[in-house]
């Protein structure tokens, strides 16, 4: 396959791993291990198995990263992809050029939003979407009169993506290491982890009132007049499908209100019916100025992410471009047609086959079958809703501590997952969260459970024989 160019270094055999270390740079990994760490070279799958070029087929917990709602193929969604690109493979949307999907995608995203939202906007990816909604917050504040309401508050443990700014907002510090991350507009406030931040008896609602208290001293400290909008996913997917401790919504969305800040809802992995309602935002009464959304919107077959945004921001934002001749922002992709096609196909699919009925009748099993992994001797907790299955690690019940690095667990537990033809998604040592595609039926969720406790049992008997 290679050509061979005279300046390129070229591996030492032609195998597909070889050349996987001679060539790619890959996202979110340790580079220098790559070459020692040949890669799983995925080939194909149907429902929720993938398999990989050596014949093994694993059945994927975690729906790839949460966006493969759909499992790994679909032939519906192969031909909207394919009428797209055989009639309009593709046109930029700005200075008001459009085309028939951008406009029934639209029509149809706002009709099912979570609250009333006035317009949207496309882009590649979750992070472009919560970009986006930064950079809106800074134009609305500056249209308002008020341009030092510029800070937006982020939560520790979080992800929003990885853009310069998403980065930055990350409250996950892994995504800072080695550039130099200074941005003081962008603040950080507490995780929403009752099972490891919750004081001994103290309750989920006085956990979360310790948590907006902290909040609010964070504005009050820094100057409500500085604090354009808190950006937050509904549940933590980051930290490994946190939910929000009972009544940290509503107190939350108050105190927001109390000082005029913009809420801006993180519905990246949760929109399309993750949480078992169509948005996380439904389940918890959330009402937000913008809501990002992205993974299952085309699920995970095609790069795209929204922007929605309610009246309140969108007429001020209309209002103001027009001092500017125009609202100067937006990507080649954006409104892309073939995306949209696929999208919006997705969106009838979810509807014709009643896929959010199918998570809602399935999802007290799923619950049911994740949780009885609590009594593994690994296990501290669990925690879940609809489709997310969230279990807290730990080496020592009372405590609730999570193991240390040197134990390796999460590293661990992921090869044993795999050799047991599982992919498990760990957040560190600390979680395992479970994230299944939609189309989950009974029988993978038995065998999911079945070979997560294979692997967990192998783990836990190699850490006894290392202590
Ligand atoms: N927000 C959340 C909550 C996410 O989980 C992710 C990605 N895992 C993102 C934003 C960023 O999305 P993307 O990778 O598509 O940029």
């Amino acid at each position: 396959i290679f050509s061979g160019k005279p300046n390129m270094t070229l591996p030492s055999t032609n195998s597909a791993a070889a050349r996987d270390a001679a060539f790619v740079f890959h996202p979110h990994s340790n580079l220098k291990a790559q070459a020692e760490t040949p890669p799983i070279i995925m080939t194909g799958g149907s429902g929720v198995y993938i398999r990989d070029d050596q014949g093994n087929s694993y059945l994927e917990s975690a729906a790839s990263l949460g966006q493969c709602s759909l499992g790994f193929s679909n032939e519906r969604l192969a031909k909207a992809a394919y009428e797209a690109i055989s009639t309009l493979g593709s046109i930029h949307s700005f200075r008001n050029i459009s085309n028939p999907y951008l406009i029934d995608l639209s029509e149809k995203l706002l009709s099912i939003a979570p609250t009333p939202m006035a317009r949207v906007m496309f882009q590649s990816s979750g992070s472009e979407a919560n970009d986006t909604a930064v950079k809106l917050t800074w134009y609305y504040w500056a249209a308002m009169g008020k341009p030092q309401k510029r800070k937006i508050i982020s939560r520790d443990g979080s992800y929003h993506g990885n853009t310069i700014i998403t980065t930055a907002l990350n409250g996950n510090p892994a995504t800072h290491l080695g550039c130099g991350f200074n941005f003081p507009e962008l603040l950080k406030t507490d995780v929403t982890n009752y099972y490891r931040h919750g004081k001994p008896g103290e309750t989920e609602e006085q956990f979360s009132q310790r948590l907006v208290d902290s909040l609010e001293d964070l504005i009050l400290r820094e100057d409500p007049e500085t604090i354009g909008a808190f950006l937050a996913d509904i549940t933590q997917a980051n930290s490994g499908g946190l939910l929000p401790p009972a009544g940290y919504w509503e107190k939350i969305q108050a105190l927001l209100k109390k000082y005029d800040i913009l809420l801006i809802a993180d519905e990246v992995v949760t929109g399309f019916g993750r949480t078992g309602q169509r948005w996380a935002c439904e389940v918890y009464g959330v009402t937000p100025d913008m809501v990002s959304t992205a993974k299952a919107l085309a699920a995970g077959f095609q790069p795209i992410s929204a922007l929605m945004l309610n009246e309140r921001v969108w007429n001020v934002v209309r209002d103001e471009s027009a001092k500017y001749g125009g609202f100067w922002h937006g990507y080649t992709w954006a409104g892309h047609p073939v995306a949209c096609a696929v999208a919006l196909e997705t969106i009838k699919l979810y509807e014709d086959e009643d896929i959010l009925g199918h998570i809602q009748e399935i999802a007290p099993f799923f619950q049911e079958q994740v949780a009885a992994l609590a009594d593994h001797p690994l296990v501290g907790n669990y925690q879940g809703i609809g489709l997310i299955g969230g279990i807290d690690l730990t080496d020592d019940r009372e405590k609730r501590t999570v193991f240390g690095p040197e134990s390796q667990l999460g590293a661990r537990l992921t090869k044993a997952g795999i050799r047991n033809g599982l992919f498990m998604r760990l957040m560190g040592n600390a979680r395992i969260h479970f994230s299944p595609p939609f189309i989950i039926e009974k029988d993978d969720i038995v065998e999911m459970v079945t070979r997560a406790r294979r692997a967990m049992d192998e783990v836990n008997a190699e850490l006894r024989a290392d202590a």
